[in-house]
Protein backbone atom coordinates (compact mmCIF):
# COMPACT_ATOMS: atom_id res chain seq x y z
CA UNK A 1 0.00 0.00 0.00
CA UNK A 2 1.07 3.36 -0.76
CA UNK A 3 1.72 6.60 1.75
CA UNK A 4 -1.24 7.99 0.54
CA UNK A 5 -3.40 5.25 1.55
CA UNK A 6 -5.01 5.55 4.75
CA UNK A 7 -4.08 1.98 5.29
CA UNK A 8 -0.78 3.25 5.51
CA UNK A 9 -1.20 5.68 8.04
CA UNK A 10 -0.42 3.95 10.84
CA UNK A 11 1.08 1.20 10.05
CA UNK A 12 4.38 0.12 7.97
CA UNK A 13 5.49 -3.26 7.09
CA UNK A 14 7.94 -5.17 9.17
CA UNK A 15 8.66 -8.62 8.31
CA UNK A 16 8.97 -10.11 10.94
CA UNK A 17 5.25 -12.07 10.97
CA UNK A 18 3.14 -12.26 14.24
CA UNK A 19 4.40 -14.12 17.50
CA UNK A 20 3.01 -15.61 20.58
CA UNK A 21 2.69 -13.19 23.37
CA UNK A 22 2.81 -13.75 26.94
CA UNK A 23 1.40 -10.73 28.31
CA UNK A 24 1.27 -7.00 27.61
CA UNK A 25 3.53 -4.42 28.42
CA UNK A 26 2.38 -0.65 29.35
CA UNK A 27 5.13 1.69 29.32
CA UNK A 28 3.36 5.31 30.56
CA UNK A 29 6.01 7.79 28.31
CA UNK A 30 6.34 11.22 29.83
CA UNK A 31 2.33 11.45 31.81
CA UNK A 32 -0.48 10.39 30.69
CA UNK A 33 -3.67 12.81 29.81
CA UNK A 34 -7.27 12.51 30.76
CA UNK A 35 -6.74 9.20 32.54
CA UNK A 36 -5.11 7.43 34.77
CA UNK A 37 -2.42 4.55 33.91
CA UNK A 38 -4.65 2.48 36.59
CA UNK A 39 -7.82 2.82 34.63
CA UNK A 40 -5.86 2.44 31.64
CA UNK A 41 -4.68 -1.21 32.66
CA UNK A 42 -8.34 -2.28 33.73
CA UNK A 43 -9.56 -1.48 30.55
CA UNK A 44 -7.02 -3.03 28.23
CA UNK A 45 -7.15 -5.74 30.58
CA UNK A 46 -11.05 -5.93 30.36
CA UNK A 47 -10.97 -5.92 26.80
CA UNK A 48 -7.72 -8.62 26.46
CA UNK A 49 -7.19 -11.85 27.41
CA UNK A 50 -3.39 -11.48 28.38
CA UNK A 51 -2.05 -10.22 31.13
CA UNK A 52 -1.62 -6.86 31.07
CA UNK A 53 0.72 -5.12 33.26
CA UNK A 54 3.00 -2.23 33.60
CA UNK A 55 6.64 -1.59 32.96
CA UNK A 56 9.22 1.23 33.81
CA UNK A 57 11.34 1.72 31.36
CA UNK A 58 14.81 3.16 32.07
CA UNK A 59 16.41 5.52 31.47
CA UNK A 60 13.23 6.55 29.41
CA UNK A 61 12.79 6.90 25.86
CA UNK A 62 14.20 9.99 24.35
CA UNK A 63 11.38 12.23 23.01
CA UNK A 64 12.31 14.17 19.93
CA UNK A 65 9.70 16.69 18.57
CA UNK A 66 8.65 17.38 15.06
CA UNK A 67 10.29 19.52 13.23
CA UNK A 68 8.37 22.89 13.41
CA UNK A 69 5.60 20.91 15.03
CA UNK A 70 3.82 21.13 19.03
CA UNK A 71 3.93 17.08 18.40
CA UNK A 72 6.33 14.08 19.30
CA UNK A 73 7.93 12.55 16.49
CA UNK A 74 5.52 9.61 16.75
CA UNK A 75 8.17 7.38 14.31
CA UNK A 76 11.03 8.46 15.98
CA UNK A 77 9.96 7.22 20.13
CA UNK A 78 8.07 4.55 17.96
CA UNK A 79 11.76 3.16 17.36
CA UNK A 80 12.95 3.66 21.02
CA UNK A 81 10.25 1.81 22.00
CA UNK A 82 11.18 -0.99 19.84
CA UNK A 83 14.89 -0.94 20.69
CA UNK A 84 13.67 -1.19 24.70
CA UNK A 85 10.74 -4.37 23.80
CA UNK A 86 14.14 -5.81 22.33
CA UNK A 87 16.69 -5.10 25.21
CA UNK A 88 13.89 -6.06 27.61
CA UNK A 89 12.66 -9.27 25.70
CA UNK A 90 9.20 -7.84 26.28
CA UNK A 91 7.13 -8.35 23.08
CA UNK A 92 4.64 -6.41 22.74
CA UNK A 93 5.31 -3.32 24.54
CA UNK A 94 2.83 -0.61 24.57
CA UNK A 95 3.88 2.99 24.74
CA UNK A 96 1.26 5.47 26.18
CA UNK A 97 1.46 9.13 26.24
CA UNK A 98 -0.35 11.89 26.88
CA UNK A 99 1.78 13.97 24.46
CA UNK A 100 0.29 14.94 20.96
CA UNK A 101 1.70 12.92 18.19
CA UNK A 102 2.37 13.40 14.35
CA UNK A 103 4.24 12.54 11.74
CA UNK A 104 5.66 14.57 8.53
CA UNK A 105 2.65 13.08 6.49
CA UNK A 106 0.04 13.87 8.52
CA UNK A 107 -1.72 16.19 11.28
CA UNK A 108 -1.63 13.87 14.22
CA UNK A 109 -2.07 10.07 14.56
CA UNK A 110 -3.54 8.41 17.42
CA UNK A 111 -1.39 5.67 17.64
CA UNK A 112 1.39 4.46 15.54
CA UNK A 113 2.90 0.95 15.07
CA UNK A 114 4.32 -1.55 12.57
CA UNK A 115 3.08 -4.68 10.92
CA UNK A 116 4.61 -7.63 12.86
CA UNK A 117 6.88 -5.18 15.25
CA UNK A 118 8.11 -5.30 18.92
CA UNK A 119 6.54 -2.06 20.24
CA UNK A 120 3.35 0.09 19.71
CA UNK A 121 2.77 3.69 20.62
CA UNK A 122 -0.62 5.24 21.67
CA UNK A 123 -1.62 9.04 22.54
CA UNK A 124 -4.38 9.86 24.71
CA UNK A 125 -3.93 13.88 23.82
CA UNK A 126 -6.69 13.56 21.71
CA UNK A 127 -9.08 10.66 23.05
CA UNK A 128 -10.41 13.18 25.50
CA UNK A 129 -13.66 14.71 25.39
CA UNK A 130 -13.11 18.21 26.92
CA UNK A 131 -11.13 18.53 23.55
CA UNK A 132 -14.63 18.20 21.33
CA UNK A 133 -16.90 20.57 24.03
CA UNK A 134 -17.67 17.62 26.62
CA UNK A 135 -17.37 17.00 29.91
CA UNK A 136 -13.77 15.16 30.85
CA UNK A 137 -14.52 11.52 31.64
CA UNK A 138 -11.47 9.37 32.81
CA UNK A 139 -13.26 6.22 32.32
CA UNK A 140 -14.06 7.24 28.68
CA UNK A 141 -10.47 8.05 27.63
CA UNK A 142 -9.33 4.95 29.47
CA UNK A 143 -11.90 2.63 27.07
CA UNK A 144 -10.96 4.77 24.22
CA UNK A 145 -6.89 4.30 24.79
CA UNK A 146 -7.71 0.09 25.24
CA UNK A 147 -9.42 0.60 21.82
CA UNK A 148 -6.51 2.06 20.23
CA UNK A 149 -4.18 0.10 21.70
CA UNK A 150 -5.70 -3.31 20.66
CA UNK A 151 -6.20 -1.94 17.30
CA UNK A 152 -1.87 -0.82 16.83
CA UNK A 153 -1.60 -4.87 19.02
CA UNK A 154 -3.50 -5.67 15.96
CA UNK A 155 -0.76 -4.27 13.65
CA UNK A 156 1.97 -6.09 15.55
CA UNK A 157 -0.12 -9.22 15.39
CA UNK A 158 0.28 -8.56 11.64
CA UNK A 159 -3.07 -8.04 10.59
CA UNK A 160 -4.02 -4.91 8.13
CA UNK A 161 -7.05 -2.26 8.31
CA UNK A 162 -10.32 -4.05 8.26
CA UNK A 163 -13.73 -3.18 6.21
CA UNK A 164 -15.76 -3.85 8.75
CA UNK A 165 -16.85 -0.62 10.68
CA UNK A 166 -17.71 -2.36 14.15
CA UNK A 167 -14.51 -4.02 13.77
CA UNK A 168 -11.20 -2.22 16.09
CA UNK A 169 -9.11 -3.02 13.33
CA UNK A 170 -11.41 -0.45 10.86
CA UNK A 171 -9.31 2.36 10.02
CA UNK A 172 -10.70 5.52 11.96
CA UNK A 173 -9.27 9.45 11.51
CA UNK A 174 -11.27 10.59 14.18
CA UNK A 175 -12.26 10.41 17.52
CA UNK A 176 -15.93 9.83 16.40
CA UNK A 177 -15.33 6.86 13.78
CA UNK A 178 -13.18 5.57 16.49
CA UNK A 179 -16.15 5.54 18.85
CA UNK A 180 -18.22 4.05 16.20
CA UNK A 181 -15.79 0.83 15.17
CA UNK A 182 -15.96 0.14 18.99
CA UNK A 183 -13.06 -1.64 20.96
CA UNK A 184 -13.13 -5.27 19.98
CA UNK A 185 -12.02 -7.16 16.98
CA UNK A 186 -14.67 -8.80 14.21
CA UNK A 187 -14.46 -12.40 14.05
CA UNK A 188 -12.30 -13.08 11.35
CA UNK A 189 -9.52 -10.42 12.70
CA UNK A 190 -10.06 -12.03 16.59
CA UNK A 191 -9.36 -15.93 14.58
CA UNK A 192 -6.05 -14.69 13.31
CA UNK A 193 -4.89 -12.48 16.22
CA UNK A 194 -2.01 -14.43 19.26
CA UNK A 195 -4.22 -17.05 20.74
CA UNK A 196 -6.11 -14.74 23.80
CA UNK A 197 -4.84 -11.49 22.71
CA UNK A 198 -9.00 -10.11 22.48
CA UNK A 199 -12.50 -12.55 22.26
CA UNK A 200 -14.47 -11.29 19.46
CA UNK A 201 -17.23 -8.85 19.86
CA UNK A 202 -20.52 -10.12 19.38
CA UNK A 203 -23.15 -9.63 16.50
CA UNK A 204 -24.07 -6.46 17.38
CA UNK A 205 -21.01 -5.26 18.10
CA UNK A 206 -21.17 -1.85 20.41
CA UNK A 207 -20.28 2.02 20.34
CA UNK A 208 -17.62 3.99 22.76
CA UNK A 209 -18.66 7.13 24.06
CA UNK A 210 -21.92 10.03 23.90
CA UNK A 211 -21.04 11.00 19.91
CA UNK A 212 -21.42 12.73 18.30
CA UNK A 213 -18.73 14.62 19.05
CA UNK A 214 -18.51 18.70 17.73
CA UNK A 215 -14.50 20.28 17.84
CA UNK A 216 -14.44 22.83 20.06
CA UNK A 217 -13.59 26.13 18.61
ZN1 LIG B 1 -4.23 1.13 11.86
ZN1 LIG C 1 -11.85 -7.13 11.59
Amino acid sequence: MGTGDPAARDASTDPGGPRPWSSIALAVVDGLAGTGPDQLLAALSARSGLACRPVTLAPPPLLEPLAGRPQLDADKLLGRLEEAARALGQVPLVGVTGRDLGVPLFTFVFGRARLGGAAALVSTARLRPELYGQVADPSLVARRAAGEILHELGHLAGRIHCEDPRCVMHFAASVEAADLRGDRFCPSCATALPPGLAPARDAAGERLGPSPLRPSA
